[in-house]
């Protein structure tokens, strides 16, 4: 256990990073994290394709409204 969690950060910098809402200096950082962050790095990596999934599902396939806004709304966006 160490009294310092380098990852505490972490939760508020991935969201807008993927969001891709932040400045050119937060997402300096951020990447700057993500280099040396094994754990962020894989969790980054999970929610991009999660993303991409869910972006190419709401592309191809034919489904109701309802349901392509219920899984864009899964960006879940901050503000
Ligand atoms: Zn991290």
């Amino acid at each position: 256990m160490t009294a310092y969690d380098p990852c505490a950060h972490c939760e508020e910098v991935m969201q807008p990073f993927m969001d891709r809402v932040l400045t050119d200096a937060e997402r300096a950082e951020a990447e700057a994290h993500l280099d040396e962050c094994s754990y962020c790095r894989k969790r980054y990596r999970f929610e991009e394709s999660l993303r991409v999934f869910v972006r190419q599902a709401v592309a191809s396939e034919p489904m109701p409204v309802d349901l392509k806004r219920k899984l864009l709304d899964l960006r879940t966006p901050l503000q």
